[in-house]
């Protein structure tokens, strides 16, 4: 683990104080997020607010999500040690680093090239084993699965059939559904072979899924 300061720890135990308060009750996930050093995947400009509640800009013009969010997400995984989770969207490799924190098996897709690099190497050297992907998350990733759960940390209108399908009889969905400026937390529970329970969990913004590989900043 990287040396950090007693000034990171006190404000990152800050912010777990105010996710409870916001209602985050899940002391596995409170428990991953009090350890991850947030700051560590934010961009300079932004490190004094690394332990805010707030999501950010990343590379590429793409952000780190809200801690809330964050914990909201991986609450609705329901996920445990050895789990085989396959997330859409690394980013800064922030959710990543809290689920492999819990001792998931993280297999991760992002499609920009600039994020799937840098998230490698911090992920990398903070001694977390994850598999990365640049890819297109519409396709999943089949020859991996199938997943005890998936986290799609992008907004998407449509969910693929594709990525439903890789999923484990029992196994969850966990999907920010809805148009650009507004989604509905969405928790897909595959039931059976044929069967989805689908549930909403509140509204939340995201930036968009896109389809195929990036050819350079998405806000361009
Ligand atoms: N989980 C990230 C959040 C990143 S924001 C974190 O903790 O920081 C969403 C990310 O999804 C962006 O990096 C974006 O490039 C990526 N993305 C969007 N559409 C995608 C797709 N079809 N496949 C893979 N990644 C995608």
């Amino acid at each position: 683990m990287i040396e950090e300061s007693f000034e990171a720890k006190g404000k990152r135990k800050r912010l777990i104080e105010e996710l409870r308060g916001k209602g985050i009750n899940d002391e596995v996930v409170l428990k991953a997020m009090g350890q991850v050093p947030r700051h560590l995947f934010m961009d300079d400009a932004f490190l004094r607010h690394a332990y805010q509640d707030k999501a950010f800009p990343i590379s590429a013009g793409q952000t780190i999500s809200q801690p809330y969010t964050v914990a909201v997400q991986t609450m609705l995984l329901n996920v445990g040690k050895r789990d085989k989770v396959l997330e859409i969207g690394t980013g800064s490799g922030y959710q990543a680093a809290i689920l492999a924190e819990m001792g998931v098996k993280v297999y991760t897709i992002e499609r920009q090239r600039e994020l799937y690099r840098k998230a490698q190497v911090m992920l990398n050297s903070l001694g977390y084993r994850i598999h990365f992907f640049l890819g297109d998350g519409y396709e999943g990733q089949p020859q991996y699965g199938p997943y005890d759960a998936i986290i799609i940390t992008a907004a998407t209108a449509e969910v693929p059939d594709k990525l439903l399908r890789q999923l484990r009889v029992g196994g969850r969905l966990v999907v920010p559904r809805g148009d650009r400026d507004s989604q509905v937390m969405t928790l897909y529970l595959r039931r059976a072979e044929e069967d989805w329970e689908i549930t909403p969990h509140g509204h939340f913004v995201f930036v968009p899924m896109l389809k195929g590989i990036a050819n350079g900043n998405d806000r361009d």
